[in-house]
């Protein structure tokens, strides 16, 4: 596990001409004179890019290139694939970055190619955080795809879920840079790869060919570019095993995709709160047709109904999959709100401050600091409010707004007062394409689907006929007053009535953000076995304690009756993590991988079934803000087939059989 989420330097140098120098490797980005010309040779011209982009079928085409440096294959593939491919086919470019440049040296060394402005700047604008991890950034409209994994180009590859067209290596000369060139690249390079993939590199070093050859592509040297005398292309030509069990790497229970013949016409999305909104964008901006069926007369009608919500992330001491996850959707979701809400109409990037709970908070919180597993972008000491933590990243969204302008996409059909009670399975036929797998029945409305996701949070498990996934409510009670109530309440009690001043998110035992038309709004009571829906007065009380805490008043300073408050149940998961993926039949599980209960070490590539196009998004606790934009967006790669936002191993950490499977390990020990 890693140490540090943050990546070194690539202690760059300026070359006269303004070109950069790697300090680190002693090698060139690019060359100054040539640059364009010998990326669109080596990497475009020597893929076919401009061909095959032409006659292409499928939706997306997806390239994969070690080393994105300065972005410059990347701007050059983004530029010719907008007037050599169809306007409605997509590119996705997944690129690794060990040492990623800055922002401001990205800017610098972009600046040298004026032609590309067009392009470069929407990148510069885009560009993540340096933080170790997958990115995803959507540009023109969506119709470019860009996933960064900053982190080493092994371990990158080795997370990837993804079924590659194209190889654009690149990276520092192998005489420079030899580590990168390892075995194990060349294994995921072929893992990742399907019969017809190619490749290019500016390089005809032994060791790339070799490696090539060794896992199974054709090679071949070809001219250089310019003076350059060789460079070597390739592709592969045999027979790869289907996309499920190249990726499944001795995992094979968390077999995450889909038969990829069964082609995908509608999809019926249950539940419109965040998990379910954000799914159907998802699955709409891949231009597929989408129906929303929502049991309530409203949208948001759950606990995603709350006035006003925070992004606040757990951010642990230690490195875990699932704090990658949060890590990685918390990046994502601030990014994803900011592009899609410019106006700032229901998203406020205001900045959050984490007040200690109690002395051993304010430890972990040290902790937390001197080590530096954060970006200080991410993660910072708070000068305002000496030992507590600064997250200037976060802040507030309105949800029912954010969720009606997902919902308002146009692939998107929203059905309320449509309560799902049925899912009848219809037998896939092998040849047919197009056979329909559910029957999805409700009591005033009945309709087909090819694939179906629950996003139903703690009604789940009322559908008889899925495995039953140990989720449990846990009763919210948030409160809103009128700020000018608040400032009387606290001038008649002799309290500073600028405390009411706030300008960031503050969170404590609970919560109090920025005020939106005259309301601050504050949280929230977490009652666990208790299904009372009503607003109670005891609640309030506890609420004005937390937000007295926050602001730092004296008690009693607010009154109950200036209160107005909203219940609902957060959807929680027994191992505190949300439950994203497909999922499989419990029976045919056990009887697959029963091996497990003899040995919990046992690895296999045998797939039990296909999957059943059946998925869920649910357990998103308190954190669907934060959690549901990627989880969303994870789900929809796994329909449409296209590459994974997710490392492997934290989808394997979402995936709803990880309880069968526990449960098989466990059992030995019995
Ligand atoms: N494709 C880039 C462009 O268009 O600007 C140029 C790439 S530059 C020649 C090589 C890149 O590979 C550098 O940015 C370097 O930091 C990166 N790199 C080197 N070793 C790496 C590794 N082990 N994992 C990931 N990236 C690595």
């Amino acid at each position: 596990m890693l140490t540090s989420y943050q990546l070194d330097s690539p202690e760059l140098s300026w070359g006269e001409d303004g070109a950069p120098h790697s300090n680190l490797f002693d090698d060139v980005y690019f060359d100054k004179e040539s640059g364009l010309e010998e990326t669109r040779h080596v990497f475009l011209k020597n893929n076919q890019l401009s061909e095959r982009w032409a006659s292409l079928q499928k939706k997306t085409f997806v390239i994969a290139e070690t080393g994105f440096g300065t972005g410059l294959n990347f701007l050059c593939a983004w530029q010719a694939f907008l007037t050599q491919a169809a306007s409605d086919k997509q590119l996705h470019f997944i690129s690794v970055e060990k040492y990623p440049l800055s922002k401001s040296m990205l800017t610098a060394a972009l600046n040298m190619w004026p032609s590309l402005n067009h392009y470069s700047q929407p990148l510069i604008d885009a560009y993540p955080e340096v933080c170790h991890g997958f990115h995803h950034l959507e540009l023109a409209q969506g119709r470019i795809q860009l996933s960064l994994w900053f982190g080493d180009a092994e371990d990158g590859f080795a997370a990837l879920d993804a079924d590659v067209d194209a190889w654009f290596l690149d990276g520092f000369a192998p005489s420079k840079n030899p580590q990168m060139w390892s075995d194990t690249l060349f294994k995921h390079i072929h893992r990742l790869s399907h019969q017809g993939t190619t490749f290019s590199t500016f390089t005809a070093a032994g060791i790339v060919r070799r490696g090539l050859k060794s896992v199974g592509f054709e090679v071949r040297k070809v001219k250089g570019f310019g003076q350059k005398r060789e460079m070597t292309v390739g592709e592969l030509n045999q027979p790869t095993p289907p996309l499920t069990e190249r990726m499944s790497q001795g995992q094979s229970w968390f077999n995450l995709r889909s038969d990829s013949t069964a082609e995908v016409t509608k999809v019926l999305v249950v539940g419109a709160g965040l998990a379910g909104a954000n799914t159907a964008y998802a699955l709409a901006k891949q231009g597929i047709r989408v129906e929303v069926w929502e049991q309530g007369s409203v949208i948001a009608g759950g606990a995603s109904g709350n006035p006003q919500g925070m992004l606040y992330p757990k951010l642990t001491t230690q490195d875990s999959f699932l704090n990658r996850f949060y890590l990685a959707a918390y990046l994502h979701a601030t990014r994803f709100y900011s592009a899609l809400d410019k106006q700032r109409t229901f998203w406020d990037p205001c900045g959050l401050i984490q007040l200690p709970k109690h002395d051993k908070e304010a430890e972990r919180f040290q902790k937390l600091l001197q080590q530096q597993l954060y970006p200080k972008s991410v993660l910072q000491a708070s000068t305002q409010k000496p030992g507590s933590l600064l997250l200037p990243l976060s802040g507030w969204v309105i949800p029912k707004k954010l969720c009606e302008t997902l919902l308002s996409h146009p692939n998107i059909q929203l059905r309320l007062n449509t309560a799902l009670k049925e899912l009848q399975s219809t037998t896939l036929q092998p040849e047919d394409k197009t056979a329909i797998r559910w029957r999805a029945i409700a009591a005033n409305h009945s309709d087909t689907f090819s694939h179906v996701v629950l996003c139903t949070a703690n009604d789940t498990n009322e559908l008889s006929n899925l495995p039953h996934l140990p989720i449990y409510p846990i009763r919210g009670q948030v409160a809103q007053m009128n700020i000018e109530d608040a400032v009387n309440a606290c001038l008649q009690k002799g309290e500073s009535a600028e405390k009411i001043d706030i300008e960031q998110v503050l969170c404590e035992f609970g919560y109090v953000s920025p005020p939106i038309d005259g309301l601050i709004h504050f949280g929230s009571t977490y009652d666990l076995k208790d299904q009372d829906t009503a607003v109670r007065e005891e609640g309030h009380k506890r609420n004005l304690t937390i937000l007295e805490d926050l602001l730092g008043l004296k008690g009693n300073t607010f009154k109950t009756e200036d209160c107005q408050g909203r219940v609902a149940f957060r959807c929680a998961v027994t191992d505190y993590t949300p439950i994203v993926g497909p999922i499989q039949s419990t029976e045919v599980y056990q009887q697959a991988y029963s091996t497990l209960s003899k040995n919990a070490k046992w690895r296999s590539d045998n797939i039990a079934e296909l999957n059943q196009q059946l998925y869920v998004n649910i357990g998103h606790g308190s954190r669907g803000l934060i959690s549901t934009p990627l989880s969303g967006r994870y789900i929809a790669s796994l329909i449409a087939g296209t590459p994974s936002p997710l490392e492997q191993n934290v989808s394997h950490t979402l995936h709803p059989s990880r309880f069968i499977i526990r449960d098989l390990k466990r059992s030995q020990k019995v």
